[in-house]
């Protein structure tokens, strides 16, 4: 979510005066009042007009924002502002991602639905084809436990702002040549909220929600896959006046196995075979992720021959059956022969012509005398 520059929003310079930023958002204030504005996304334009204007025209804040840009202003407290980084609980070492649930309402009073959370978390191959329950720490942010969520220190109670009514808004009344107008901006006593807090709450600083990790129990399905996402319900961040919470989303990272592959819910390896093995045939051992399967290899079997194990894939995550396993065998040539050895091989290879069985005259080499032929005529 990209957001644009405050400036760019308001259409003023970096150096702007207090006066042309008050006389840019005013005018602007105007042209995308959803009250008035005929504008398709109005409602969006004045939000974000709003919010640059609250940031701009706070000498504090706007400080801020020069030398920090958007990521200076977590935590603000403006609509759907909020918003922290894994960075504020010191090396926590996930990808931490949020995005905005609720939206842009004009009542500060309306219940809002709380941010969603998204959290990536990395499991082994074995894990994802089985399954797995855990328990991750996440960071977010939850009610204020001292003050309930009300922003007012114990004891003392947040009063409805007596500048505007609750409302949030200001009425600010101008004559022009053209007769009265009635300007609505956000009251500046309350910041939009529409509630007054005499005594902030000390935990809290007033805004009611408060950073902390929080233990929750996940179930991974067995069979799911990298990239694939588990939602949480309701273990998103703490709703706004009384909204529900958001969602979790756990985003899962497979690490891939140094034998298996996976495709699907099949899974593929490459097996090594003697020259011996594979032209007299064998039986040999093949590791599953169920456990040691015996495969029968028949005399003959070329290099690069795959086989299919049955029902030995990743169980299928929405319950449709279980995968196969596909080995492919390699054959290996051997590098390091005795003496013994390479007298029996060259004796092997004089019985057999140029090593090579009756078959594989008939095709491979074959192929490649006529191969040679057709060269010859061009
Ligand atoms: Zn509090
Ligand atoms: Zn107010």
């Amino acid at each position: 979510m990209s957001k644009r520059d405050y400036y760019e929003v308001l259409g003023v310079s970096k150096d702007a005066t207090k006066e042309e930023i008050k006389k840019a958002y005013r005018k602007l204030a105007r042209k995308y009042h959803p009250d008035v504005s005929k504008e398709p996304d109005a409602a969006e334009k004045f939000k974000e007009v709003k919010e640059a204007y609250e940031v701009l025209s706070n000498e504090q804040k706007r400080a801020q924002y020069d030398q920090f840009g958007h990521a200076g202003m977590n935590g603000g407290g403006f609509q759907g502002g909020g918003g922290f980084s894994a960075d504020d609980f010191g090396g926590f070492g996930d990808i931490f991602d949020m995005f905005f649930g609720g939206g842009g309402r004009r009542d500060p009073n309306a219940p809002r639905q709380g941010a969603d959370l998204k959290y990536s978390m990395e499991i082994d191959f074995e894990e994802a084809v089985f399954g797995k329950e855990t328990d991750i720490q996440i960071p977010k942010e939850e009610t204020c436990g001292t003050c309930h969520g009300s922003g007012a220190k114990p004891g003392t109670n947040s009063e409805t702002c007596s500048h505007c009514n609750g409302t949030g808004q200001l009425n600010m009344e101008q004559t022009t040549p053209f007769g009265r107008i009635v300007n609505k901006r956000v009251c500046h006593y309350c910041n939009g909220t529409g509630k007054l807090i005499k005594e902030k709450c000390s935990t809290c600083g007033g805004s009611g929600r408060v950073k902390s990790r929080k233990k929750i129990h996940i179930k991974i399905p067995a069979g799911i896959d990298d990239g694939q996402q588990i939602r949480v319900s309701g273990q998103g961040e703490a709703g706004i006046n009384g909204g529900p919470a958001g969602d979790l989303y756990v985003v899962i990272r497979v690490r891939p196995h140094e034998f298996f592959e996976r495709d699907g819910d099949d899974i593929f390896c490459d097996v090594p075979l003697t020259f011996a093995q594979a032209a007299l045939g064998d039986e040999i051992e093949v590791p599953t992720v169920h456990g040691k399967v015996k495969l029968k290899i028949p005399a003959g079997t070329q290099s690069g021959t795959f086989f299919r194990l049955r029902g030995k894939g990743v169980p299928n995550v929405h319950g449709r059956g279980t995968g196969d396993q596909h080995v492919r065998v390699r054959v290996v040539t051997p590098q390091h022969l005795t003496e013994r050895q390479k007298e029996l091989l060259r004796e092997f290879n004089e019985l057999s012509g140029n090593g090579a069985t009756q078959e594989q005259e008939d095709n491979l080499f074959q192929k490649m005398k006529r191969a040679f032929k057709g060269n010859a005529k061009n």
